[in-house]
């Protein structure tokens, strides 16, 4: 037994008994054991339900507090595991995981970048991480108080399943309770433009090194604690989740937005102070799995699919290792061609650390670097439901059908943009002081980079009903995408 089967059935079970209104720990965590225990072998029955009690008494408080942190060691449970492929130090990227002079292993959180891999390792369970997971169950099966928006990771395509499609799963969130469900990607294709923008007036300034702050809070933790002297390279942008929350926030003030990922990480880089208001909560994939089945929800496509048209291609590759990098430089080479844009990826916080050790040291050669604390990107995150290689496959499927190739042509995130985001609202104040540049200052011309208009006829997914499929996917045709450009550009009325 894996210790994400107890999780999962304890996260059945607690969702079931907040939809029935009837909270028994006693009973909600024998049933979770029942539903678990290996029967031929119950010898470490006490030991497992006990474990149980105390996840379970963690998820109904909800570890609020700011002062825990996001991922840490349950000592009691710390069976000081020697198994070498199964110890959970193994598992940490940057060697947070230590023995003490006792042997007993604790993190070390001068060194954790919260990104949350080692949690599913310990078979033991003795690594917890807070979850958010009984409030949004209270909120969609109890109070029901404020209209609630799901956002989605742009790694959700695959995640629940061969035939959960993205349009039967925004069918069936919305059964679940959700008011309305949103791509993450969208905000992608704004933060895209946003990014590059940034790129390209450090560029003219002389600065000759980025790094993308879009989007792993992880990357960005590893780089405050492992590489503070090189903080001020980071960009000033918020991630595409905080966007599209500040986003919703702004449209409707009272409305309670949850996102839906991968990601243990984001948790905290939600609660920041300086991201308020925008995610109240934040759920993962596994988790979302389980609120499905407590509710016995087919993902089949029985309870409707509806459109995501909300992101172009560009968006949608945010989710592996590569995407950010790819999505960000046709940006710039739209906007400012003659710029030269030289990317070093950063797959993995091990790999991520080695190369802005070398940053550090001078010796990088490149000017851009994306950085994915997951190896693969978020489709390897610790809150994933499928492996790397399905996530890459459903995400790549997913991005080719979407409306638009890059993020300057998404006029629906041009519209979002100009109604409800102005350049502070994406800005992410802790790293609004940067040094002046040092290069030499080259000014050329760059491309005017116009607002793209608003009307959602006039855009490359505008009748899409009435298009001629030329595969079975719902595509527009190149001349659309022509247009719908040309359009953009020339800003018409
Ligand atoms: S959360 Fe990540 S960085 Fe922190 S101890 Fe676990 S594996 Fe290491
Ligand atoms: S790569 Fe994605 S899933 Fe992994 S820590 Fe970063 S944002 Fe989270």
């Amino acid at each position: 037994m894996s210790s994400r089967d107890y999780k999962h059935r304890l996260l059945v079970n607690l969702a079931r008994a907040l939809k029935n209104g009837a909270i028994d720990a006693d009973e909600i965590a024998s049933r979770a054991f029942e539903e678990c225990a290996d029967k031929e072998d119950l010898r470490d029955a006490d030991v497992l339900i006990k474990r149980i009690k105390k996840y379970l008494k963690s998820l109904l408080e909800q570890q609020e507090s700011k002062n825990l942190p996001l991922v840490d060691m349950l000592a009691e449970y710390c069976k000081e595991c020697e198994e070498l492929d199964k110890v959970c130090e193994n598992y940490c990227p940057v060697d947070a995981i230590k023995k003490d002079d006792g042997g007993h292993y604790y993190i070390d959180h001068k060194l954790c970048a919260e990104c949350g891999f080692c949690v599913d390792s310990c078979l033991a369970g003795a690594i917890v991480t807070q979850s958010e997971f009984a409030r949004v169950a209270a909120m969609l099966f109890q109070t029901k108080e404020h209209p609630v928006y799901a956002i989605l990771a742009p790694s959700f395509a695959g995640q629940f399943g061969p035939e959960a499609t993205p349009e039967s799963i925004k069918s069936a969130l919305k059964n679940l309770g959700f008011t309305d469900v949103y791509e993450v990607a969208m905000a992608a294709d704004v933060l895209s433009i946003f990014e590059a923008q940034e790129f390209i007036k450090r560029y003219r300034n002389g600065e000759k090194f980025v790094i993308t702050s879009c989007c792993c809070p992880a990357f960005i933790k590893l780089i405050e604690k492992r590489r503070p002297k090189i903080v001020n390279l980071v960009t000033q942008t918020v991630s595409p989740m905080i966007a599209l929350g500040k986003m919703l926030k702004k449209r409707e003030p009272n409305c309670r937005v949850v996102f839906i990922g991968p990601c243990i990480a984001k948790r905290n880089e939600a609660r920041l102070a300086d991201f308020q208001p925008a995610v109240d909560c934040v759920l993962t994939f596994k988790e979302t799995s389980a609120l499905f089945e407590a509710v016995d929800l087919p993902l089949t496509g029985a309870l409707g699919k509806e459109n995501l048209l909300d992101a172009s291609h560009d968006g949608r590759i945010y989710g592996f290792s590569g995407g950010v990098t790819q999505a960000i430089t046709n940006a710039i080479n739209y906007f400012a061609p003659d710029i030269e844009v030289k990317p070093v990826k950063g797959n993995g916080l091990k790999d991520c650390n080695r190369l802005l050790k070398e940053l550090e040291e001078g010796n990088l050669e490149g000017n851009f670097m994306e950085g994915m604390g997951c190896p693969g990107g978020c489709i390897g995150g610790p809150g994933c439901n499928i492996t790397v290689e399905e996530g890459l496959k459903y995400i790549k499927h997913y991005a080719g059908k979407a409306p638009v190739k890059n993020s300057f042509m998404n006029q629906k995130a041009a519209e979002w943009k100009k109604i409800y985001a102005d350049a502070n609202l994406l800005l992410a104040p802790k790293y609004q002081k940067k040094e002046p540049g040092t290069m030499t200052q080259k000014k050329k011309k760059e491309r005017k980079i116009k607002e793209p208009v608003e009307k959602h006829y006039t855009a490359a997914w505008a009748d899409m009903d009435k298009k001629k499929p030329v595969t079975k996917v719902n595509l527009p045709s190149e001349e659309d995408v022509r247009n719908a450009k040309e359009y953009v550009d020339s800003n018409q009325k």
